[in-house]
């Protein structure tokens, strides 16, 4: 349903002299599931993009836990701002790869909408008490979100957004079940290397400032060693808070300017040898060289044993995964309490996935706030 508008062919005209061959282009889109005509001055990713910006469940998140739950302070990053950090990342990424940065603006802010309250520990919890119901998964939960929970327009349920950005959501679902889905964007590609850039290097960050590590931990760490050598060099004195800042910053740079080469000679002998349709089609082309990606691993083996297991950590964990459990059962029992949206799911999935959904969609002081309600009414009961 293609308006050719003079102004659909400026922003069609754009893309043709700015993105590479192998880039995807608005043109070739596959469309929405509801056909919408081309709109005059917006990129059909464009207009994705600030679908998922106007959505609730994209507000929500900067109430929801990353890593770090809000009663740990107040530096640290919540699920909106690591999303933001990534769309950053993931710009930045593309531009110089000549990547459609529209797409990926649009698959950043969406990557992480369907994150229950609490990050993975509600959504452990969640997928045990759905497990007789095909349980549940935060990139498979957004795209029930953006295909039918939201309800922002008249004519469809859901955003309507372009098969793009529901194929590039889809490809991090078919990862994450270790499944050979169909071939991967190479838009997608840069979102996922980029989410792993900002919480590897966020997290260190956050640990830091919480003090469930001192700096001079993180040294056992040869990327974040080599960076610190780096800030040392060019900065003799710094006090603790700047050194620190430094590094994460060294480290962000390292990382994304490794990712950026490696993909661009990937992508420019494949270019070179004609093989467009192999691009789109062959292995992972997004990756950083195989000596950082060692690297990184290390440095992901070092949070995960000392940031995401410490015992601080682990306790807020145990009290999250008990509210959303207690949450999920209230309303599984009792239907009826369920707000009338969600009361609405109950007669074509079940009670018990339409009280996922609703406790799914809770920020984390949301949560809380009912988990202590119903505690107090079962005190009194
Ligand atoms: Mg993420």
């Amino acid at each position: 349903m293609r308006n050719d508008g003079a102004q659909v062919a400026t922003y069609i005209e754009r893309e043709r002299a700015l993105l590479a061959p192998y880039a995807t282009h608005s043109e070739a889109t596959s469309g929405r599931d509801y056909p919408e005509p081309w709109h005059p001055y917006r990129s059909p990713f464009q207009r994705d993009r600030d679908r998922i910006v106007h959505s609730s469940a994209f507000r929500r998140l900067a109430h929801k836990t990353q890593v770090f739950t809000g009663d740990m302070g107040d530096y640290h990053r919540s699920r909106l701002t690591h999303t933001l950090e990534v769309a950053s990342i993931a710009r930045t990424i593309g531009r110089e790869l000549r990547l459609n940065e529209d797409l990926i603006e649009a698959l950043a802010l969406m990557h992480d909408i369907g994150h229950p309250p609490f990050g993975h520990a509600g959504e452990k919890i969640l997928d045990a008490c759905c497990c007789d119901d095909g349980g549940f998964n935060h990139n498979k939960h957004a795209v029930r979100i953006v295909t039918l929970l939201e309800t922002r327009y008249p004519e469809f349920p859901g955003l309507n957004l372009s098969h793009e950005v529901l194929a590039g959501q889809q490809s991090r679902y078919a990862k994450s079940q270790k499944n050979n889905g169909p071939p991967v964007l190479l838009e997608a590609q840069v979102v996922e290397a980029a989410d792993s850039i900002a919480y590897d290097t966020h997290d260190a960050d956050d640990a830091l400032e919480l003090g469930l590590l001192e700096l001079n931990d993180l040294l056992a760490v040869p990327l974040w060693r080599d960076a610190a050598a780096k800030v040392r060099q060019r900065f003799s004195a710094l006090d603790t808070e700047s050194l620190r800042r430094a590094i994460i910053h060294g480290l962000i740079e390292t990382l994304v300017s490794n990712l950026v080469e490696s993909a661009r000679s990937r992508l420019q002998e494949l270019a070179s040898r004609s093989e467009s349709d192999f691009v789109k089609s062959g292995p992972r082309l997004v990756a950083p060289t195989a000596e950082i990606a060692e690297q990184k691993r290390v440095l992901e083996s070092f949070l995960f044993e000392r940031v995401y297991r410490h015992p601080t950590v682990l306790s807020e964990r145990e009290c999250a995964e008990e509210a959303v459990r207690v949450l999920f059962e209230y309303y599984r029992d009792r239907p009826d309490m369920l707000p009338s949206k969600f009361q609405g799911r109950v007669q074509a999935d079940g009670e018990l996935r339409a009280s996922c959904d609703f406790v799914a969609s809770m920020t984390d002081r949301f949560a809380l706030g009912q988990f202590r309600t119903i505690e107090k009414s079962a005190s009194v009961d």
